[in-house]
């Protein structure tokens, strides 16, 4: 079929029903040109004249087909189909001539160019017509010239009969040809839409499993994070925690100090230390050996975290000597509790014969010094309170 292409355009260039325009005509061309040429060597010049206008009707409505001028095209049809084949049949023959069986191609060719509502309406009108045409040739024959031989008539006949056939056969074949193209594309393009869909499902399955894959290393990282995080805080718990008391360790206990200091100061609140002292430890330790010494320090550690405000702090200062720090507390709030917490350890009982543990201390306000000046403040105090016979708090109330 590709030197139909040729003369019809590809399947590229125009749709179907503009090729079978096209390729009607060109039958039609062919039709003209033949019954031309048959009217010349049959002598039948007025038809011959006739026939030979048709051909240049349909040659100029070829031209603009194919240089896609469709629309002048179909309107030099039309007039073929209303004006021109009508008066055709009065020329040549009428029910008698070809002009009948070139119609049936033309209202065909007509038909298939229509989009379906129009056609139906173009067959009605057409129907119409012939059926006028027929009937007019019935009731008034001498409006129809007869042929002047019936020589001439059977050869007409012979070659008008031929040549709709062929026309028809090549509409049927080419329509037959572009439906089983068609077909064929859409098979391809569905086992391509199939092999996609399977490549598709492939995809989602490793995708799916990869996501299984990254939702299992999520979870693994996130309970390592966990892990990493609790051991972070156990490990800044240790780095500020005083091994054997548990409570803060010295180093801890004087960076506290150092904020509540520069907290008071800015906030002009109170503040007051408390610094104690086991009293003759070194003969605990002498008398009942150092694990008991160990198991003093603990109980009375917790007997001071007991005692004072969770938001007090509690630091292991020294070997015995505890630091308290009590935010928010005047000088004398401090000495209530400080002496609270003496009673607190006098009065506590040991599991071993003849202990008996005491406590002295020092207590004092902060008076906008510096750190080390306050500390030295309350260490006096301390150290006057051993002086002055131990279990007993010393304070500086009496300076102020
Ligand atoms: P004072 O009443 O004057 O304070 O007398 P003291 O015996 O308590 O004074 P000193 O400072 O001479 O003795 C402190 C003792 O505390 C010395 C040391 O053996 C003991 N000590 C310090 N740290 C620990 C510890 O972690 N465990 C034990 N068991 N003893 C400790
Ligand atoms: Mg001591
Ligand atoms: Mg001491």
């Amino acid at each position: 079929m590709n030197w139909l292409a040729r003369f019809i355009g590809s399947e590229l260039e125009f749709p179907l029903r503009h090729r079978v325009f096209n390729l009607l005509a060109l039958v039609g061309i062919f039709i003209g040109v033949s019954t031309s040429i048959s009217n010349l060597l049959l002598g039948l010049y007025s038809e011959m004249f006739i026939t030979f206008t048709f051909t240049v009707f349909l040659v100029c409505m070829y031209y603009l087909s194919m240089t896609i001028k469709i629309f002048p095209a179909f309107v030099t049809l039309l007039f073929m189909a209303f004006v021109f084949y009508p008066a055709m049949w009065f020329i040549l023959g009428g029910t008698s001539g070809t002009v009948g069986m070139q119609m049936v191609v033309l209202s065909a060719m007509i038909a298939l160019l229509l989009p379906p509502r129009r056609r139906f309406y173009f067959l009605i009108v057409f129907f119409i017509m012939a059926s006028a045409l027929v009937y007019i040739e019935f009731r008034y024959p001498d409006t129809v010239l007869e042929y002047h031989r019936q020589s001439t008539q059977y050869i007409n006949m012979w070659s008008g009969l031929i040549i709709s056939c062929l026309a028809n056969l090549l509409l049927v074949l080419l329509v037959i040809n572009e439906y089983n193209q068609e077909s064929a594309r859409v098979k391809l393009y569905l086992s391509q839409v199939e092999a996609q869909k399977h490549e598709i499902n492939q995809q989602a399955r490793l995708l799916r499993v990869k996501n299984q894959e990254l939702s299992e290393a999520y979870d693994k990282a996130e309970q390592l994070n966990h892990m990493l995080l609790d051991e972070k805080a156990m490990l800044e718990l240790v780095s500020i925690t005083d091994g054997l008391t548990r409570i803060f360790n010295r180093r801890h206990i004087l960076h506290c100090l150092e904020m509540e200091i520069a907290r008071s100061r800015e906030q002009d609140g109170p503040l007051s230390i408390l610094l104690l002292d086991l009293d003759h430890f070194k003969s605990v330790n002498d008398t009942y050996g150092h694990l008991a010494g160990d198991e003093v320090l603990q109980q009375v550690a917790q007997t001071i975290k007991n005692t004072v405000r969770n938001t007090d702090m509690v630091g292991r200062y020294g070997g015995e000597e505890f630091l308290v720090l009590l935010p928010e507390s005047n000088l004398q709030g401090a000495i209530a509790i400080a002496e609270r917490l003496r009673l607190n350890i006098a009065a506590l009982t040991w599991n071993y014969e003849g202990l008996h543990v005491t406590i002295s201390g020092g207590v004092s306000e902060f008076k906008h010094e510096s750190m080390w000046i306050f500390l030295n403040r309350v260490d006096n105090l301390l150290y006057k309170a051993k002086a002055n016979g131990r279990n007993r708090i010393e304070n500086d109330s009496a300076l102020s």
